[in-house]
């Protein structure tokens, strides 16, 4: 089998449609994320990607935020030297070894673990969804992320990707509570019914009245899901009680742990599930298999991946029963190739050779073998610092 024989890391930027900005955000711009590039003795080569972001953490400081520089670290002075000759097919192993390597630190033993899964799935002939257990989707339905902005512009926004094939939307809130209930009232009276809108507020609202407040007076028109308005489990589960939407946790999280105790607390309907924040496609199956089992649904989330992430994301959603819900991944696309203009488009470039797939309102999972994209490594050169 193939044998990790190199790991690289690569830091890339990438030009940005527009600026991205949530309730915790604090001007983290997006499109700095870190590519992992693993070589195998019978030269394979295997990507992976992750989006460490210094404002992104969990309640209560459990996770902390990181820095590209700072995961890129971590990979090449502490995980690589312990993978160099270590199976790329044995995931199991592979996640005994870096656990035991470095605590915690999710969103670095991720990129590895995608290139070990991409380079396997190459060495093996099949696509990643296969090695997680069989796809039960080929397509996943596209949520396209409005991030905070004025109203005005944010409907327009909403209109456009809607225009573009989109059906379901997310409104990133919290910061200005009135722009939190005039975007979706105006995105309802230009949509209709038909379109799904969903809030995320980030942990934003200062208390469980303000978010009780502001939710209800959104759910007169309509809104699907409330994302994290607050940070804490008994938060979440005080404005459950108060609401009639299903609220979803996402920063609060991370492990199958925390699903089962936010699902024990009574605290959420849905979880926004993802493969950096869980640390790995196969821990996030996890997570999603517990799901299924206590018969709460997903989305499959994520920080606005490039190429190579957005194809790990959608493997993990082509796996999960559980993963049923509208899921926000864009539709990253080379430059000169976008099918769209502002549906699921964050980046005016990408790093992958070609397109994702997209139909009504999905995305489709790729079918070739590992993550079943290319990787273009004069722009992975062009845009790396
Ligand atoms: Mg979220």
């Amino acid at each position: 089998m193939s044998k990790i024989e190199t790991i690289n890391t690569h830091k890339v930027t990438l030009p940005t449609r527009r600026k991205h900005e949530w309730a915790s955000s604090v001007g983290d711009p997006i499109g700095t994320h870190l590519l992992v590039e693993i070589r195998t003795s019978d030269g394979i080569v295997g990507w992976g990607e992750t989006t460490p972001m210094a404002t992104w953490g969990g309640v209560g400081g459990r996770y902390d935020g990181s820095t590209v520089d700072a995961t890129r670290n971590l990979i090449d002075d502490y995980l690589a030297p312990r993978m160099l000759g270590e199976p790329v097919d044995n995931i199991v192993r592979l996640h005994r070894t870096m656990d035991s390597a470095v605590k915690g630190n999710t969103y670095a033993k991720a990129a590895v673990e995608m290139a070990c899964y991409d380079a396997a799935g190459k060495a093996l002939g099949v696509p990643v969804h296969t090695l997680l257990g069989g796809a039960v989707r080929q397509n996943v339905r596209a949520c396209h992320s409005i991030g905070i902005m004025a109203q005005d512009a944010a409907i327009e926004e909403g209109v456009a990707a809607v225009r573009e094939g989109i059906t379901s939307l997310k409104i990133k809130t919290a910061r200005n509570y009135a722009d939190d209930v005039g975007i979706v009232r105006g995105l309802r009276a230009e949509l209709g019914e038909d379109v799904d809108l969903r809030v995320d507020g980030n942990e934003g609202y200062p208390d469980v009245a303000t978010a009780v407040r502001v939710t209800r007076e959104q759910e007169e028109f309509g809104i699907s899901i409330c994302e994290q308005p607050l940070a804490s489990d008994t938060g979440l589960a005080e404005l459950r009680s108060r609401v009639n939407v299903g609220v979803m946790a996402d920063e609060s999280a991370w492990s199958v742990s925390d699903v089962a105790r936010l699902n024990h607390a009574g605290a959420i309907d849905y979880f926004s599930l993802y493969v950096t924040k869980a640390g790995g496609l196969m821990k996030a199956v996890t997570s999603g298999r517990f799901a299924e089992a206590m018969g709460l649904s997903c989305d499959i989330g994520g920080s606005v991946e490039f190429g190579i992430g957005n194809a790990a994301n959608l493997h993990l959603a082509a796996v999960l029963p559980a993963a049923n819900l509208p899921s926000v991944l864009p539709l990253t696309a080379p430059e000169g190739a976008a099918t769209t203009k502002v549906a699921g488009r964050y980046y005016m470039d990408d790093i992958v050779t070609q397109a994702f797939r997209y139909a009504d309102g999905c995305l489709t999972v790729p079918s070739e073998p590992g993550l079943g994209i290319e990787v273009d490594t004069d722009k992975v050169r062009k845009y790396s610092s």
